[in-house]
């Protein structure tokens, strides 16, 4: 596939998209060429949970197609407000992990670090849409006291940038942020997760590559594409400035009902992702946060899936399949189910 290069970009573009991003409904399904009496059933949706969707992703999405798979991934849906047991606020009790303002600590050996609560587009299984990232906001302050907890815990050897997503923030801020940790003998590890260059490839500057690459410590960026259509030419390239400048370039998707729920997009995607540099990492289930339940693919289901990846890849563009549990101390594996083994994949 043909690729482009994003050394021409004028660094400040990708925060214009961002700011530029489509956020009003009737705009949505007016550029998207949608029937206009489908907006009464997306505004309480939108109410709780604000559409948010920025111009690269819009152009990858096909107008007049309700069921396109990167459409549903943003599109505020009545069933977003179905009370259904079991889907709660903070699905993976992060609130007991949050031991200070803008760090969760809840894997041995890593923290997480709310870089930003920001992201350019809102989508809508995000098991994050309640966090209350008001509360979490890493001031002067915060930062300071964050750094003195890493400094007095010898067992941390890796950094998590998240979020929302913490490539909303300016490369001089991270490049600061990534400076003071590099102070701290003990850290070997900096990994960023991030959704925001899928959307807006133009977030890969070449400061943010030169950040990466000049980095003391280990650097991994793990990507968020959960559907091969979300590989556009632009997108491609900017994976590849990335692949060059990290040490790791991984991937994670969520299993998403009616969006990436056959074996046969999944082999398309890894194959997609390996194409353009990036290893598939993880493929989760659904986090049970609520307004999501509309998403859900069962257990089994998902094992099946796995399993017809196993019967067509090889071993290594095959993710491991996971589910989080709160208080659990790591992802919990589930194994697929293979064709081989006798077991039925129908
Ligand atoms: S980009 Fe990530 S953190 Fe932001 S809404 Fe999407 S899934 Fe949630």
């Amino acid at each position: 596939m043909q690729t482009m290069s994003l050394n021409h970009i004028n660094p400040i573009q990708w925060q214009q998209i961002l700011a530029d991003a489509v956020s009003d409904p009737a705009m949505l399904l007016e550029r998207l060429q949608l029937p206009a009496n489908m907006l009464d059933s997306m505004i309480a949706a939108h109410d709780s949970f604000s559409l948010r969707v920025p111009e690269p992703y819009l152009q990858r999405i096909t107008p007049g197609d309700v069921n396109d798979p990167l459409l549903l991934q943003v599109l505020p849906q009545p069933q977003e407000q179905l009370e259904v047991k079991g889907y709660v606020t903070d699905p993976l009790d992060e609130r007991s992990s949050n031991q200070q303002q803008g760090l969760i600590h809840k894997y041995r050996g890593r923290v997480l670090l709310i870089v930003s609560g920001g992201c350019a587009i809102n989508c809508r299984y995000c098991f994050r849409r309640h966090f209350p990232y008001g509360d979490n906001q890493l001031g002067g302050a915060q930062w300071q006291q964050l750094l003195d907890y890493l400094k007095q815990d010898n067992s941390i050897q890796e950094v998590i940038f998240s979020g929302g997503d913490p490539l909303a923030t300016t490369d001089q801020r991270l490049a600061s942020m990534v400076s003071d940790l590099e102070e701290i003998p003990h850290l070997k590890r900096l990994r960023l997760h991030t959704r925001l260059p899928v959307v807006i490839p133009q977030r890969v500057t070449p400061e943010l590559t030169q950040l990466l690459q000049n980095s003391r410590l280990q650097t991994v960026v793990v990507t968020h594409i959960n559907h091969p259509q979300e590989l556009d030419d632009s997108l491609i390239a900017a994976l590849k400035e990335l692949r060059n400048a990290t040490d790791q370039l991984l991937n994670q998707s969520v299993l998403l009902k009616g969006i990436n729920d056959q074996g046969e997009i999944l082999c398309q995607l890894s194959e997609a992702l390996f194409d353009a540099g990036v290893l598939p990492y993880y493929l989760h289930l659904l986090d049970p946060v609520a307004g999501a339940s509309h998403f859900k693919i069962s257990e089994t289901t998902a094992k099946n899936l796995v399993g017809q990846m196993c019967d067509s890849l090889p071993g290594y563009l095959v993710p491991k399949l996971v589910k989080e549990l709160a208080g659990a101390t790591a992802k919990v594996p589930i194994m697929p189910i293979l064709k081989n083994n006798g077991q039925s994949i129908s």
